[in-house]
């Protein structure tokens, strides 16, 4: 179907007033320094996320607000107030003085989206300490790996998840000085050689003075997705708060009086940054889901517990196309005012199926581990052209580059002038929540640096209207007779037919074109996978991308592989096709 190319933007659709609207104004102005006068800081001149997020917020007005709510299918509701945590995770910092766990120490958190988990995320931010969250289904090798390339010295989990795959491994943690363990019924533990955290806890005092520390000490660890390869550990300090509240304003346009939704796990950093973090600097009411996926809960989310701004990733959306809209239409939401998404490519065909069933558009936007936060999005401050991943938010500055260096050397660029020519994605290094470290690999930090620029590992190309649009990873681009293809096109092109749910395109090596592509498809309920629609998904793709472009081959999957934070794993599409060792699968969903 024909579709416009730009979504316009009317005041009423956001329904209270944008946090800004004019791009090129708030771009001319030094809104990182504006941000940090907008936050406290310490009394000793430092910055610490946690203080920033909860304190600050519990010595105001906003004390009794609810900040965190935490719902599950079988148990009532818990609701934390900004006061209530701020004791909260006064006590667990002082309980980790109490064991010799300070500034610059490393915590992990393996847990569900229970609260003890975001009691200790921000606790120990305050008490100095680095934190990993990692997935709870992570299974004990991937766990083991995690905490001993951090030379974690703390791990914080479930009595459960402790039994079921740490125990066998902690001879092999050599660094793990302490394990604290919440019981999942609610009860006392008494495993030997771990802590009992409601033991602990009901013995900490509940001040706490926040550890001094400085924008540049570290206070988070996240790894990278895996989605191209092993996972990189991404070190990140206490200054990118500054980011966090700022992207928290552009990016999502939250306003204290809104609730929000963010629907990914702490485990991947979009959890951290924008289901911890950045909603509680604005002083927001949290939605945390302590369920998996179900398009009728979620459906019922939405709509019963009032979510005013959603953050959600392109895999979801595509599972609730899935499901069809009739689902959709059995609730209504009328306190939904923003929808965004992070992740993946959002498909022009998952923008618009917001605006018919949601009745809103949803807004891409675009970062990394690396980066931190958000750094290139649609927002409430200008049109959308659904495809794009939007435009630089204030405080960021992007380009195009093309790369000069010869194999081997290290990296050298120059940026291109003109729009629409695809290049790497790069961004002028500096920005406030940009990674400090690829921990212990000091030369794969190196490489991602040409001069002033961080270089993304995407590529991408800008608009004359300064939108960047997304074409691939540099590891998954096609090369096919000459030509260079971007599977997400394919991709957003075979998402056009209706049958189609999801797709993941490879290059497949020929030896006479270098590379054909080839598509894996898996279809909408009540699609049959068989010949005739075979063909048709191929007519399809050759009417709209040409011969040369579109997929030589289509094979149907039940479901693509993807990684735990719901990215298409083509590396994996590729490695099974081709009979290669499938490398590291740690992230991928469902392997564990
Ligand atoms: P790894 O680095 O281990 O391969 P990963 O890159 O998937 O994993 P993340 O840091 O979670 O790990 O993901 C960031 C990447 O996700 C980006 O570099 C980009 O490739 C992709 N991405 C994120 N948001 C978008 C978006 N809006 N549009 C297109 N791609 C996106
Ligand atoms: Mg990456």
């Amino acid at each position: 179907m024909e579709r416009p190319s730009v979504i316009h933007k009317t005041a009423s659709d956001l329904r209270l007033p944008p946090n800004w609207n004019n791009y090129e104004g708030e771009r001319s102005v030094d809104v990182w320094d504006v941000a940090r006068r907008a936050l406290q800081g310490l009394p000793g001149g430092g910055l610490n996320i946690g203080f920033e997020a909860v304190d600050r917020h519990a010595a105001s007005a906003l004390r009794d607000r609810t900040a965190l709510r935490f719902i599950s299918r079988s148990s009532p509701a818990i609701d934390l107030s900004y006061g209530e945590l701020a004791r909260q995770t006064n006590r667990f910092a002082n309980m980790l003085r109490g064991l010799s766990v300070g500034q610059g120490d490393r915590l992990f958190v393996l847990a569900g989206r229970i609260p003890e988990l975001y009691v200790a995320v921000l606790g120990a931010l305050k008490n100095g300490t680095v934190v990993t969250p990692m997935f709870s289904a992570f299974g004990p090798e991937p766990i083991a790996t995690r905490i001993n390339l951090g030379a974690g010295q703390v791990l914080v989990t479930t009595d459960v998840l402790y039994k079921r795959k740490v125990k066998q491994m902690r001879e092999q943690m050599p660094t793990l000085r302490h394990v604290l363990l919440v019981a999942e019924d609610g009860g006392i533990t008494n495993e030997p050689d771990t802590l009992d955290w409601v033991t602990l806890m009901a013995s900490a005092p509940d001040a706490f003075n926040t550890v001094d520390t400085q924008p540049d000490d570290p206070a988070l660890l996240h790894f990278t997705s895996g989605t191209t390869g092993t996972p990189k550990g991404a070190l990140h300090v206490h200054g990118a708060v500054v980011t966090h509240f700022c992207t928290g304003r552009y990016a999502l346009d939250l306003h204290p009086q809104d609730r929000y939704w963010c629907t990914a796990d702490p485990g991947w950093v979009t959890g951290t940054s924008y289901g911890i973090i950045a909603p509680l600097l604005q002083g927001v009411t949290s939605l945390i889901d302590r369920e998996e996926f179900d398009a009728e809960r979620w459906y019922s989310l939405l709509e019963q517990e009032r979510i005013s701004v959603w953050y959600t990733a392109p895999t979801a959306i595509r599972m609730l196309m899935k499901s069809g809209p009739e689902l959709a239409r059995r609730h209504s939401y009328p306190a939904l005012r923003f929808v965004a998404s992070v992740g993946e490519p959002l498909n022009p065909e998952a923008v618009w199926w917001g605006k018919e069933v949601l009745g809103l558009p949803i807004h891409d936007n675009w970062w990394q581990t690396e980066t931190g936060g958000i750094m290139i999005a649609n927002t409430p401050a200008f049109d959308i052209k659904p495809g794009s991943m939007g435009r630089p938010l204030p405080g960021i500055e992007a380009c195009i580059v093309e790369h000069l260096e010869a194999e081997g050397e290290p990296p050298r660029v120059r940026i291109i002038d003109t729009p629409d020519v695809e290049g790497e994605l790069a961004l002028k290094s500096g920005w406030p929540s940009m990674f400090r470290a690829y921990l212990n690999n000091e030369a794969r930090y190196r490489k991602c640096f040409a001069g002033d620029l961080y270089l993304t590992g995407d590529l991408a190309r800008v608009d004359a209207d300064g939108y960047y649009w997304f074409v691939g990873r540099a590891d998954d681009v096609i090369k096919s007779a000459g030509h260079l293809i971007g599977p997400f096109e394919v991709e957003s092109v075979l998402m056009e037919h209706p049958a189609v749910a999801e797709a993941g395109v490879i290059g497949k090596p020929d030896p006479i074109v270098g590379e054909v592509v080839k598509a894996f498809v898996s279809l909408k309920d009540g699609y049959q996978p068989d010949e005739a629609l075979r063909m048709d998904i191929m007519a399809h793709a050759r009417k709209r991308l040409g011969a040369a472009v579109a997929p030589k081959e289509i094979a149907f999957l039940p479901t693509l592989p993807r990684t735990r934070s719901g990215k298409i794993m083509r590396r994996l599409l590729k490695a099974r096709e081709l009979g290669l060792p499938e490398g590291d699968t740690s992230t991928l969903e469902g392997g564990a």
